[in-house]
């Protein structure tokens, strides 16, 4: 499914495919809506700092015995005592699948080599102790296999109770109208330069979905290379990168100057946004669809549930050659969620690429 320029909304954060806007013709107005109100501007950055510790890492600093956590394990699980009021239990099986030792688990592609399906069912430790480096677990398999398990590794992976699962999220920022103060912006120098710069304009995105790059020289390849400090681009259906007018080259209002309201599709696309030289309209409608997931939350839970549940078909159908839909058909609801942890983590919206409904069920039509 994909859409039109001069609206959409950032949500999915990831890099790939770049589309390059470039307007020779004055296109229809399209005004900002403003947003009632915003708690944008608040939030301080957290650094991300994904659980990557191995039992390949350099040992840590020399640690006394009696500072190190407790262990214990009996034949279905070993529990670790991080302190008097905080234990982690681990099944034997788990612990076995997930052996970081260079036999079970390649260190550079990060691979499972053990086979998990001849783990023995009865599996369980001979012998568990405490080490500096880790939780050293010997097997009582006739290979008396070893595994060490790095103490960080243990609490950022502990499922009985999870430790850290909010620990590493970066707290987003939902915003209004009010962020056309001071919109999330890096300098193109700046993220030419270096990974600080990079790191700054990642962060944005991770943040508030979006971010500007100013002072982009206006070629495409200047695009293309700015595209790629990010990622590799991504083919579509469109091309790999390219810029478009209202021609109706494809079969997509976004070739018109038909105004296209809010609405996502493919998010990861960077847009390279040129000026009209004597034109007016074709102006750029960002919305933060998580702020308004979070109103709608609050004033009409029935609908968000709705919203979170209804899958949504969509195609993309406007040349004779091609006929693009999700996978499944059937599509996904407007509002997704972590499978974990619930939290809200998509909102696809878009009614303009939406299919017929006829999943819906008689009852629920005059709702949704
Ligand atoms: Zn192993």
């Amino acid at each position: 499914m994909l859409r039109g320029a001069r609206a959409f909304n950032t949500l999915c954060r990831r890099a790939g495919a770049t589309r390059i806007l470039r307007r020779t013709a004055p296109s229809s107005p399209r005004p900002v809506l403003p947003h009632p109100r915003s708690f944008a501007s608040v939030a301080q950055t957290q650094t991300a700092t994904p659980a990557t510790a191995t039992a390949s890492e350099s040992p840590l600093p020399e640690i006394k015995a009696a500072d190190l956590p407790i262990v214990s394990s009996d034949a279905k699980q070993v529990a670790v005592g991080w302190d008097t009021r905080t234990w982690s239990r681990f099944h034997n099986i788990w612990l076995r699948d997930h052996c970081r030792c260079s036999r079970c688990f390649h260190s550079i592609t990060k691979q499972r080599l053990l086979n998990t399906f001849q783990i023995p069912a009865d599996i369980a430790p001979l012998k568990v102790s405490a080490k500096p480096e880790g939780l050293e677990v010997v097997w009582n398999t006739t290979d008396s296999h070893t595994s060490l398990y790095p103490w960080s590794w243990l609490e950022v992976n502990s499922y009985d109770p999870p430790l850290t699962r909010d620990a590493n999220k970066t707290e987003k920022v939902l915003w209004g109208s009010k962020i056309q103060q001071a919109p999330p912006t890096v300098a193109y120098e700046e993220v030419m330069a270096g990974d600080a710069g990079l790191y700054k304009w990642l962060s944005n995105i991770d943040r508030f979905g979006f971010s500007f790059v100013s002072g982009v020289p206006p070629t495409p390849e200047a695009t293309e290379e700015l595209s790629e400090r990010i990622g590799f681009i991504r083919e579509t259906q469109y091309g790999r990168f390219w810029d478009f007018t209202s021609d109706l080259a494809k079969g997509d209002t976004a070739y018109t100057t038909i105004a296209l309201g809010a609405h996502t599709d493919n998010t990861y696309f960077l847009f390279h946004l040129l000026e009209h030289t004597g034109g007016t309209g074709g102006a750029t409608l960002l919305v933060d669809g998580f702020y308004a997931a979070s109103i709608l939350k609050e004033l009409n839970p029935e609908a968000y549930r709705l919203l979170s549940e209804v899958p949504i078909p969509a195609h993309a159908a406007g040349e004779p050659t091609s006929f693009y839909r999700p996978t499944p058909a059937s599509g996904y609801p407007v509002l997704g969620h972590d499978n974990l942890t619930r939290d809200l983590t998509q909102v696809r919206w878009n009614n303009d690429d939406r299919s017929v409904m006829s999943h819906l069920e008689a009852g629920s039509v005059e709702k949704w």
